[in-house]
């Protein structure tokens, strides 16, 4: 999950990474008050979930409250990368001598953490990162030892970042542990002409795997935000995962479902999504999930695999036939079974064909069947 700016600095202050004075705003009047408060001048910064605000005239200097007001004016509603701007922070503004980049970062290549920082912060990292990769120090961070002060001076002489910026590092990795994160990044992190460090843009990702440690951090979920079937499927308690090919997947286990996906991968199509029905693959969840993977418009087949076990295979046919019922086959199904009665299972689907229509198709093997759905989603699209 990704935070908004002005969220990822309330973790920082929390945490003790110095940050600035701020007001979030959604209305361009609000401004002008919010701009007083923070003594007349201030900056004005676009909130959406995307980097190069700055380029795209999403961060702007006001002198004085009126233009405060005039700059949320026309940064509101602002699209931005495909974001609407809703909300603007205003924030105190910073005589900055130098900017840096320092980001903490899951590795998950290396099977490790990861800083990296920079004396060249700013808007351009990523250009930075690929055409100079040695002006971005990389330094792996051992998470049975985390980043000590010895490891954030590390950090910094690596980088050439003055030593003050130490502390920041320290505080900044209380963040990325704490919050469970798997992204922090500030860019700029910059040195005032009075000396001070200050973090001026914050990114922060957190790992939605350990929300249930973090009560605190319902109030960052954005309703309506991400896939919609994943939502849905949420609600009626199945584990959907939405991809970008053209074949829906249903299956039970993460195992198997694993397994589907790459058999898919090398018939030459690719996964629109996957639904993972577990072990209980009754007629209602078998019903629930093909509405969910038919809701997608990616979808142009759909490929059922099935390998039963405390649920046998007839009665996972059964209800594939029931859930037929409750919901309109708009593309190809192809189902393979096998497993605890296989032969009873496919035997019902057969008996049941003519009833079922052109639609439904049964192949035996899961390689068969993986290719039979790869080609009838190619045929559809
Ligand atoms: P981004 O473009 O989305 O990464 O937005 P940033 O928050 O990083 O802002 C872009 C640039 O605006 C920074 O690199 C700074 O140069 C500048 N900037 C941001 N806040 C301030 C500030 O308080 N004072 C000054 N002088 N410049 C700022
Ligand atoms: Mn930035």
């Amino acid at each position: 999950m990704d935070l908004f700016e002005y969220q990822a600095r309330e973790l920082f202050a929390k945490h003790g990474v110095p940050v600035l004075d701020s007001h979030v705003v959604d209305e361009a009047e609000a401004a002008g008050e919010a701009a007083r408060l923070l003594g007349g001048r201030a900056v004005v910064k676009a909130q959406v979930k995307t980097g190069g605000r700055g380029k795209a005239g999403g961060v702007k200097l006001a002198s004085d409250p009126a233009e405060a007001v005039a700059h949320a004016a026309r940064i509101l509603g602002m699209d931005i990368k495909g974001h609407t701007v809703e909300k603007v922070m205003l924030t105190r503004t910073a005589d900055i001598a130098e900017e840096y980049y320092v980001s903490f970062l899951l590795d998950r290549t290396n099977r490790t953490f990861l800083a990296m920082a920079s004396v060249e912060g700013g808007m351009d990292i990523e250009e930075v990162a690929a055409t100079r990769p040695e002006a971005l120090s990389r330094i792996p961070i051992d998470p049975d030892e985390g980043v000590t002060d010895d490891k954030a001076r590390e950090i910094v002489a690596a980088a050439g970042l003055p030593d003050e910026a130490a502390p920041v590092l320290t505080a900044l990795w209380r963040v990325f542990t704490e919050e469970d994160a798997l992204l922090v990044e500030v860019n700029p992190l910059v040195r005032t002409e009075d000396g001070q460090i200050l973090a001026l843009d914050g990114k922060v990702t957190l790992d939605a795997n350990a929300r249930f440690r973090h009560p605190d951090h319902t109030a960052y979920e954005t309703p309506g935000e991400g896939d919609p079937l994943e939502a849905a499927a949420k609600t009626k308690g199945l584990n959907y995962v939405k991809l970008d090919g053209s074949v829906g997947i249903i299956g039970n286990g993460a195992g198997l479902v694993m397994s589907t996906l790459d058999v898919v991968a090398y018939s030459g199509s690719d996964p629109a999504n996957f639904l993972d029905i577990g072990g209980g693959a009754s007629a209602q969840v078998m019903a629930d999930g093909l509405g969910v993977i038919l809701a997608d418009p990616d979808v142009r087949s759909v490929f059922v695999n099935v390998f039963g076990g405390i649920t046998a295979c007839d009665a996972v046919a059964d209800g594939i036939i029931q859930a037929l019922d409750q919901v309109e086959l708009t593309k190809p199904l192809v189902v393979r079974l096998d497993g605890n009665n296989a032969e009873r299972g496919r035997a019902i689907l057969r008996d049941a064909a003519a009833s079922l229509g052109p639609l439904v198709q049964q192949l035996d093997t899961m390689d068969g069947a993986a290719s039979r759905a790869a080609e009838l989603a190619i045929a559809g699209s």
